[in-house]
């Protein structure tokens, strides 16, 4: 089941110069680079690509609410309030640095790529994953800077958002194909 996602290493990746490390830990699980680029965007095309969407901004929100409850402490801000602030912080972190794009494609792409970049919080994420491997940065230390989390990554969730996202960031033409020496050995 061959598919495509996108893939962002965000400012603090590249910040950290571990842009060699995170493209090797995809290709090594056998996905292939398709089409990349290094750029940046404003924040209207940072808010195309985190839409606002009720369902995750209330998901968002949960997350930070579970985390919290966790160490005893009781969040009172809604749900969806949580998200909106944590959206605004977010689209203004990619809106002021430099960030990699690329599209990324083999046997089942999407959930692979959400596996090697492992949860949304470092802190928690598995050492063996991109972000809990690179990374140590916590809801807390977020709010207490008011910034959004430093997870490195971004990967699309599921294949609607997948093909929607690489819509918006690259163009037809700009998506290569070509055969890995290693695909047959993988896939026949
Ligand atoms: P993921 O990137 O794992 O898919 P989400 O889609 O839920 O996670 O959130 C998008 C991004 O917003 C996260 O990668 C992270 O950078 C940031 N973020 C999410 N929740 C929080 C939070 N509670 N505090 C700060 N930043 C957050
Ligand atoms: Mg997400």
């Amino acid at each position: 089941m061959i598919e495509r996602t996108l893939v962002l290493i965000k400012p603090d990746g590249i910040y950290r110069a571990l842009i060699g490390k995170i493209i090797a830990q995809f290709e090594d699980a056998g996905l292939k680079v398709v089409a990349l680029r290094i750029g940046r965007v404003d924040k209207e095309f940072a808010g195309k690509h985190y839409a606002e969407v009720i369902e995750w901004l209330e998901n968002i929100g949960a997350k930070s609410k579970l985390a919290y409850k966790e160490k005893g402490i009781e969040l009172k801000e809604e749900n969806i309030e949580i998200g909106r602030r944590v959206r605004n912080q977010l689209l203004d972190y990619l809106a002021n640095g430099p960030i990699v794009s690329m599209v990324l494609e083999g046997n089942h792409a999407i959930y692979i790529a959400r596996k090697i970049i492992g949860v949304t919080e470092p802190r928690k994420a598995d050492p063996s994953s991109i972000r809990g491997k690179y990374a140590s940065d916590s809801y807390d230390l977020a709010d207490a800077r008011q910034r959004s989390t430093k997870n490195l990554v971004h990967a699309s969730e599921d294949s609607e958002s997948a093909k929607r996202e690489i819509e918006l960031w690259f163009t037809k033409n700009e998506i290569v194909s070509y055969k890995r020496s290693d695909e047959d050995i993988m896939y026949e």
